[in-house]
């Protein structure tokens, strides 16, 4: 039996005796460490921190072209989509930044039956998704834990025609070893799961009540999760409530805690910065706002930090921030959201019922016609995390660059599927056009894999992976 009680891997002396310095490094060190970037070896925290000072805009531009040269080699052109769905807004935690919290008399509090469920699955597969990101409050109804169980399953069995959703991921309060267990066999993808902030004070100040309030039990759930068997985990910080170098900084502690640890670090990272929600004076003036210049900033380095890990921008941020992100590391996004349980059939989504207000209105439609007129090739595939290449499979593969000869001919034949079920005349006639130039720039034994899938598709087979 693993103990974990304690986050000991999170040293906050280390940070900030590194953080004390706040040394701009000259270009020279600079250069030195985008070069051992650019051999996809990964940064050490130190060298994080050192790039985080870096406020000069000829560096700054070699910065972003590091990380954006990083994402072209990995991830070539796929841009991964998916939607949060939202069960229920009860919770008994009260962080302060968020309008879910319990004594937020403001809002309308709903669980979704599992037959709502349901229904809010179908309009996202009638949206085109494939991947869903399954959303839920710390307040179980009377079922308990099955609840969550039933839930996950309700998405997995729902179809339209031939839609189907095939990757459920879920942000879910910090579990024990046998509930992470049960999800594990409810076949969940990514357990993801925000420290929030890793200042330990500043934890204490804005998680005043429930479980929420124990800093360590949070912080060492991806160990519970491995020891488990899930080794699919999603990280992130609540950006705004603290220094946002310390909180990278920190997640980088945490990444290699579970690298030595486990073997493997997390499969992705989010970035999601504070918004103002219903009954929450601190989400309307985060006390550590990070500004434009330097989110962009931090999601380059990161890139740069850790090549191989997914990264998430939702649409709490506007349609502008996301698009200069995709160039700097973001590897996928959410689309067409709502943060309010039941938000997908009530159409435009019940402020008094979400969780926070979004940055990015748009469908789905629209997102995908954007991100094909900015070049990247929307992705709507599953497939490694059903062919059981996750965790350190998943970072075998993904290492030596064959990615290239999985996820994009992958990428391709879901795109083609969207096309052919989802897409509307302009929106089914560029992506065609985006498609035939993409073969184009794909070398021979790439085309050797990709067309025969996509005429697969085209013919009316559904679910053609690699
Ligand atoms: N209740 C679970 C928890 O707290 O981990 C899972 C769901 S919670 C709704 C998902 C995430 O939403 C939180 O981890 C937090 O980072 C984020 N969130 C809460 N309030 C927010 C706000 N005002 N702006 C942006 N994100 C927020
Ligand atoms: Fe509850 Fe999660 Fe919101 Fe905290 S962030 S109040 S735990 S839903």
């Amino acid at each position: 039996m693993i103990t974990h009680e304690q986050a000991d891997f999170i040293v906050p002396q280390a940070i900030e005796g590194i953080l004390a310095h706040r040394v701009s490094p000259s270009p020279a060190r600079v250069r030195e460490l985008l070069a051992k970037a650019r051999e996809q070896r990964g940064l050490s925290m130190e060298e994080v921190a050192c790039l985080s000072y870096v406020e000069k805009p000829e560096l700054l531009s070699e910065i972003f072209s590091a990380a954006k040269q990083i994402k072209e080699e990995i991830y070539g052109s796929r841009l991964v989509l998916f939607a949060p769905l939202y069960i229920s807004n009860r919770c008994a935690n009260e962080c302060t930044y968020c309008a879910f919290r319990a004594t937020n008399a403001a809002l309308k509090r709903r669980t979704l039956t599992q037959q709502e469920i349901a229904e809010e699955t179908r309009i996202l597969i009638r949206q085109g998704h494939k991947r869903v990101l399954m959303v839920a409050g710390e307040a179980l109804p009377p079922q308990g834990f099955q609840y969550i169980l039933d839930s996950i399953a309700t998405i997995y069995s729902t179809r339209v025609g031939p839609g189907e959703i095939r990757r459920v991921n879920v942000n879910l309060a910090p579990q024990t070893v046998e509930r992470f267990r049960l999800l594990k066999q409810a076949e969940i993808g990514t357990f993801q799961l925000f420290q929030e902030t890793y200042h330990r004070p500043t934890y204490a100040a804005v998680h005043l009540k429930g479980t929420k309030s124990n800093y360590d039990w949070r912080a060492t759930a991806f160990d519970r999760a491995m020891e488990a068997g899930i080794d699919d985990v999603g990280m992130g910080a609540l950006f705004g409530l603290y220094e946002w170098r310390f909180e990278i900084m920190a997640m980088m502690q945490q990444i290699h805690h579970l690298e030595e640890k486990f073997g493997v670090g997390p499969h992705t990272i989010s970035f999601p910065r504070m918004e103002p929600a219903v009954g929450s004076d601190i989400a309307s003036q985060p006390p550590h706002p990070v500004s434009d210049a330097d989110f962009m900033k931090m999601i380059a380095i990161m890139r740069l930090a850790v090549p191989y890990t997914g990264m998430i921008m939702s649409t709490r941020e506007t349609a502008e921030v996301r698009r200069a992100t995709l160039e700097l590391g973001i590897s996928q996004i959410s689309a067409g959201s709502r943060t309010d349980p039941g938000g997908y059939k009530d159409g435009e989504g019940d402020p008094n019922g979400s969780q926070f207000q979004l940055g990015d209105h748009r469908s789905v439609e629209e997102v995908v016609s954007d991100v094909v007129s900015l070049g990247f090739l929307p992705s709507f595939c599953t497939a490694c995390y059903r062919l059981g290449r996750t965790g350190k499979d998943f970072m075998d593969i993904a290492k030596p660059g064959e990615i290239k000869y999985h996820c994009h001919p992958n990428a391709l034949s879901t795109f083609q599927e969207y096309l052919c079920d989802y897409a509307g005349a302009q929106a089914k006639a560029d992506g065609e056009k985006f498609i035939s130039d993409e073969l184009q720039q794909m070398d021979g034994q790439q085309t050797a894999c990709a067309l025969p899938m996509l005429n697969k598709v085209r013919r009316g087979e559904r679910d053609v992976f690699v």
